[in-house]
């Protein structure tokens, strides 16, 4: 029934044309009207698409032939890129990918949000792009086995489970990929059983790796399903001999039928629990379950954006909200602002305090709970802060918590979104509720991916 509004049929091969990027980076093209989103193509690119998947008014598809290439194209560096699903954006020169990523946050904002950019509206001030190399700070690495009973780590095919078993990924640092030899090293001699998603049985699950970047410091996680594993001593002395910047390694107990990839409990085989690494010239502990922005050259270019529009003043109060370890709020404050931070998960917020006390700030209070709920608190207590910064997951924030912040009244708010889609969406709200954007710049914490930050300064009518 579904085929019959379709101009075509499934297996069908149709001429399109491509003359846009979705959000999740698949090239879209037309015919009679109806897109054909298409993976692996670039705009530009004139192809036969087979079509392998109706939807009720549109349709996706694979090239079975190119009939011309775009000029956007560049050779593929990596041999994994068609099946993993790490990457989305290799064959694109990353001048148009920093393009196509500019265009979908301004997108955004006009569209969604309604505004206009440039004269009378926001100043967009563009994008900044980054490397596509090696900048990779974390590592999430899959582990299962082959038919031949191999193991086999690296990323999920897209929209999948299935492991593409990437020996090299061109976005981790060199070292992991050492440190993923020395596991599978072990692994081959003396390994334990590795875990499987669907009868929920075997015990090592996912390998988590991070590095400070300017310290050099890493964390080594295992997440097992159980609380031993075997031979835990031979890979600890493995590790230690082969990579001593493993300042910490750390056994992650998940024993849940989840998609989650880190289970609530961790228990130290050696060194400490958290890392540390420099941002912004301050020092910054991360334990396991804490966020860290994945790209720290990036991010240390956003939150400099960031500070830049709050604009702190002497004496003014910022609240942080979304405030993970600390790492806006602190590395922006002066000595003669108060600092409050807001942040659901436990362990960021014990993070949030000591990296406060390590690098001397005092006028700071950090609270673990909902952002929504803390800042109703927050309000009724009469809190009035100067400049309120928001830094959401990707569904954006409760409509509850933008009228909470226009109670409050601050002078400026700024927006740190990782969803152009739903800070639009946001932007609507605040505006509807007497903070209007004014500026908003773009950077690219995950170049090769479909990912992209805003930073947006709102200030109050
Ligand atoms: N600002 C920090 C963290 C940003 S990521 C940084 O730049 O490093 C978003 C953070 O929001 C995460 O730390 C996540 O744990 C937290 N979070 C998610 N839902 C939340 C909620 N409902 N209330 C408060 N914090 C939440």
């Amino acid at each position: 029934m579904v085929e019959k509004m379709l101009p075509f049929k499934k297996n069908d091969t149709v001429r399109i044309t491509i003359d846009a990027m979705s959000s999740e980076g698949m090239g879209i093209g037309r015919y009679e009207g109806v897109a054909i989103f298409v993976p692996l193509t670039a705009i530009g690119d004139e192809i036969e698409a087979k079509i392998v998947k109706l939807q009720k008014n549109f349709a996706f598809g694979i090239i079975s032939k190119f009939i011309y290439e775009s000029k956007d194209r560049v050779p593929v560096d990596c041999p994994y890129f068609n099946r993993c699903g790490g990457c989305v954006y290799r064959h694109i020169d990353p001048e148009n990918e920093n393009k196509i990523k500019e265009e979908r946050v301004k997108d955004c904002l006009e569209r969604i949000g309604g505004f206009t950019l440039g004269e009378g509206g926001i100043e967009f001030e563009g994008i900044e792009g980054g490397s596509r190399y090696n900048y990779r700070n974390k590592a999430q690495i899959p582990l299962g086995i082959d038919k031949n009973n191999k193991l086999i780590m690296g990323y999920y095919a897209k929209h999948s489970h299935r492991i593409v078993d990437n020996k090299k990924c061109l976005l981790h640092p060199e070292i992991f990929n050492s440190i993923a030899d020395v596991f599978r090293d072990w692994f081959e001699q003396f390994g334990d059983t590795v875990y499987n998603e669907e009868t929920h049985k075997g015990v090592l699950r996912h390998l988590y790796l991070r590095m400070g970047e300017k310290t050099g410091d890493i964390l080594f996680s295992l997440v097992i399903n159980g609380d031993k594993v075997k031979n835990l001593d031979k890979l600890a002395g493995m590790l230690k001999l082969n990579i001593p910047n493993i300042k910490s390694f750390v056994l992650n107990i998940n024993k849940e039928k989840t998609n989650v990839i880190l289970g609530n409990k961790n228990r130290i085989v050696f060194g400490q629990e958290h890392i540390k690494d420099i941002l912004c010239d301050r020092s910054f502990n991360i334990s396991p379950l804490s966020f860290y922005q994945v790209n720290r050259k990036q991010a240390e270019k956003l939150y400099n954006k960031a500070s830049e529009y709050a604009d702190l003043k002497e004496n003014e109060t910022l609240l942080d909200l979304y405030c993970g370890a600390g790492t806006i709020g602190l590395s922006l404050i002066g000595n003669n602002n108060k600092l409050i931070g807001v942040e659901i998960i436990p362990d960021a917020i014990e993070n949030a305090k000591k990296n406060a006390a390590e690098n001397g700030i005092e006028n700071t209070e950090f609270i673990c709970g909902d952002a929504a709920k803390a800042a109703a608190v927050l309000n009724e207590r009469g809190e009035k802060p100067d400049v309120i910064i928001v830094d959401p997951p990707r569904k954006g924030l409760d409509e509850n918590l933008i009228l909470t912040i226009s109670e409050m009244a601050p002078k400026r708010v700024v927006y740190v979104s990782c969803d152009p889609a739903t800070l639009g969406r946001d932007l609507k709200i605040f505006a509807a509720n007497g903070y209007t954007p004014v500026k908003a710049k773009a950077f690219d914490l995950f170049p090769a991916t479909s990912h992209v930050e805003t930073v947006v300064l709102m200030t109050k009518k």
